[in-house]
């Protein structure tokens, strides 16, 4: 790529801040012609066009050819040029690590899901997620110089804007983007993996033009990412969104994060867990009633298959969850009116199975003229949806608006 526009976006002119309008106005809308743009940035055509023609020789803009219209004049299309720069997402899970490369467009070049990983809060840890990003880059055929910005997605409480992650990888004073980038030899940014998952589904997943948007990622543990007149709402320091951690139950079970009560205790997928073991050791019978007795380990995809195979024990414990969360996901209805409420994470994945009593609980819990203006769907992009919003952050953050 050529840089001097990120030379330019850096030292700030007032063509610069346009500039970045444009590449931001691509990012969410694809392509248009030069009279829609001008519209759109409330700018004269002639400025406009002069803009893009600078951009298309820097080599950020496409020209994608004659429109075809119905009144016969064929306006060109432009949009962002693929090939001007490459951006990299890593979603790292308990288990495993999802990397893509995306181009400027946003295409996927390449993806890997599911390389083995250990995540634990070691040194040795982010040893070895280093070591998996650079085998991923030395793969790429791309230009290496052309890979602008890196995205990882950490769980927990993380400040995308000072680059510090405090549940995990908090080893000293210096913020983990500046480690990694460090480590890497690349400018690295760092997000919160729910905030990512939602970020992927609104610009590459479900959401169409809906603006005010809850997703819910119901994984091991139980998080939501907020949308806001079409902008990432963090909270001051990014740590907005803990819904797992709003105390509501007297169940004195203690939570991961040191409280009692959370949701998260009764409403997750770590919750699924423990309901089973709990079932089971009472003589309750299911499919992988052999393995608990075996002290054999079971992981929370085995009970979403055993879901997905009709397993009744794991239905009705599915069952049990998605009532609890759908009564308090009434409570964020009620809160935010948000036009779409995205069901979204691992457990998710029992689709039918968990949507159903979330949407009875929704309408039996929540107002009723609010809840008539959401529509609650299940994610589109599904165990993709952190790596290919990662992706998207690394590209969007470039440009300071998501
Ligand atoms: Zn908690």
């Amino acid at each position: 790529m050529n840089t001097a526009l990120l030379q330019e976006i850096e030292r700030g002119t007032k063509n610069a801040q346009i500039k970045k309008n444009i590449i931001n106005y691509y990012i969410k809308n694809g392509s248009s012609t030069l009279t829609e743009l001008s519209k759109e940035l409330d700018l004269s055509v002639p400025t406009v066009t002069k803009l893009i023609m600078e951009m298309h020789d820097e080599g950020y803009i496409d020209d994608y050819g004659k429109l075809e219209t119905a009144g016969g004049r064929y306006p060109n299309l432009y949009g962002l040029n693929p090939k001007s720069g490459y951006f990299i997402g890593v979603d790292i899970k308990q288990f495993a690590i999802n990397i893509g490369l995306i181009n400027f467009k946003g295409e996927m070049v390449d993806l890997k899901m599911g390389i083995p990983y250990q995540l634990e809060n070691t040194q040795k840890a982010l040893d070895d997620l280093c070591s998996i990003i650079t085998k991923f880059i030395d793969r790429q055929r791309v230009d290496k110089h052309k890979i602008l910005n890196i995205d990882v997605n950490i769980s927990g409480r993380v400040n995308p804007e000072s680059g510090y992650s405090y549940s995990i990888f908090y080893f000293n004073e210096i913020p983990l983007s500046d480690i990694l980038n460090e480590r890497l030899g690349y400018k690295v940014t760092i997000d919160n993996d729910t905030r990512a998952m939602t970020y992927g589904e609104y610009l590459a997943g479900c959401v169409n033009n809906e603006k005010n948007v809850i997703f819910i990622n119901i994984s091991w543990g139980l998080a939501i990412g907020i949308i806001i007149n079409g902008k990432i709402y963090t909270g001051k320091s990014g740590f907005a969104g803990e819904f797992g951690h709003v105390k509501t139950y007297d169940n004195e079970i203690l939570c991961h994060c040191g409280k009692k009560g959370c949701l998260e205790t009764e409403a997750s997928g770590s919750a699924m867990h423990r309901r089973l073991y709990e079932q089971v050791s009472k003589g309750a019978s299911s499919s992988l009633s052999a393995q608990i007795t075996n002290e054999e380990p079971i992981t929370l995809d085995d009970i979403i298959e055993a879901v997905n195979k009709e397993d009744i024990l794991c239905i009705d414990l599915v069952e049990e969850i998605g009532q609890k969360l759908g009564s308090q996901i009434a409570g964020l209805i009620n809160i935010f009116n948000p036009e779409m409420v995205i069901i979204g994470g691992t457990v998710s994945a029992t689709e039918d199975y968990i949507m159903q009593p979330i949407k009875t609980a929704v309408k039996k819990y929540s107002l009723n003229l609010v809840n008539k203006d959401s529509t609650i769907v299940l994610s589109k992009l599904k165990d993709k949806a952190g790596v290919i919003g990662a992706c998207m952050l690394a590209r969007s953050k470039l440009f300071d608006n998501y």
